[in-house]
């Protein structure tokens, strides 16, 4: 059970990182934009990839009468930017090592009079994320490595080494000392 559930989420770690250094590579020749406005319009929430960081990004209306466009999900893909520039009015500002959380208002001209904005972004590195989700595959393979070599085969390619216990017939690979098959006699 243990087992299965390790498989299934080195499997999901493992996609997660593919999407993450795939984000990672176009975030230098585009944004991609993921978002979604609540029905009322008085919020959006957004996933946005660029210029080798992942933000998670809140707006939400602050003061006046205004509303955001299209209620609902919506994807663009934009220029590249560097989402710390994003912003004026800044409340709150912290950054370092590529991670960044943000806190700043924008002032609106709507038609029915000016209106405020407040953006919560908190960022994260593609390559913390790149890093993070590598883990779990990692040790998923160690542990089919040891698992290979405990019972006997090649940890590389998974040949049966009983008969050849000094090297793989199949790839050439020495088992490390002490992890030979003891299944004789
Ligand atoms: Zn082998």
């Amino acid at each position: 059970m243990r087992r299965r559930a390790l498989n299934f989420l080195a499997g999901l770690s493992l996609l997660l990182w593919l999407v993450v250094v795939t984000l990672w590579g176009r975030g230098y020749r585009a944004k991609d934009d993921l978002s979604w406005t609540s029905p009322a319009r008085q919020r959006v929430l957004a996933i946005d990839s660029s210029r080798g960081q992942i933000a998670l990004v809140v707006i939400r209306v602050q003061s006046g009468v205004g509303q955001f466009g299209a209620a609902g999900w919506q994807f663009e893909v934009q220029q590249p930017t560097n989402m710390h520039d994003i912003g004026s009015r800044v409340d709150f500002d912290w950054q370092g090592f590529g991670f960044f959380v943000k806190v700043f208002r924008s002032l609106l001209n709507g038609a029915t009079g000016p209106w405020v904005i407040r953006w919560f972004t908190i960022a994260v590195p593609d390559w913390f994320l790149a890093i993070a989700f590598a883990v779990l595959p990692i040790v998923w393979l160690r542990r089919l490595q040891m698992q290979r070599s405990r019972i006997g085969r090649c940890e590389k390619c998974g040949y049966d080494l009983r008969a050849t216990p000094e090297r793989c017939p199949e790839c050439g690979t020495v088992p490390k000392r002490g992890t030979a098959p003891a299944i004789f006699g």
